[in-house]
């Protein structure tokens, strides 16, 4: 799957989810959020739900910002380095990310970095409309 496709099913679950939550303050909307609700009330919105798994392994999850305001991605490359071709990298250049460097391709892992996930980060940057929130991230 495409950066670009993931990204707009991603956002269309999002939304689904949010006009059913119009009854919610943002503090709420928030809660509803935390992994150990989005497991059992949205079992669709994420496929590590189903094995009731964490992309991160810590207390508090908060899935409101997967994936993050901070991703950028270009399906078509941002840039060549050298031989392989740049795909998708971090805007902020966290200290907690890293890159995936394959034989051709370079993508931006994200796998050790907290940063959307946390509440605190989550009600700086908050809408209910995660496209917006989401708007520099793809190309
Ligand atoms: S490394 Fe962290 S801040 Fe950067 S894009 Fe990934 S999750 Fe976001």
């Amino acid at each position: 799957m495409s950066y670009s496709s993931w990204f707009q099913e991603h956002g269309k679950k999002h939304q689904k989810i949010m006009a059913k939550l119009t009854h919610l303050n943002s503090d709420e909307v928030i809660a509803y959020f935390r992994f150990e609700n989005m497991v059992k009330s949205e079992p669709d919105f994420c496929p590590l739900y189903k094995k009731n798994k964490k992309c991160h392994d810590i207390d508090n999850l908060n899935c409101y910002l997967c994936a993050c305001p901070n991703f950028r991605f270009n399906d078509n490359g941002f840039k060549k380095i050298e031989d392989k071709t740049l795909y998708s990298k971090c805007s902020i250049d966290s200290k907690d990310g890293s890159k995936y460097i394959g034989d051709d391709a370079i993508h931006q892992n994200c796998a050790g970095c907290l940063v959307p996930h946390h509440e605190k980060y989550i009600k700086k940057r908050f809408s209910r409309d995660w496209f917006e929130i989401m708007r520099e991230v793809s190309p």
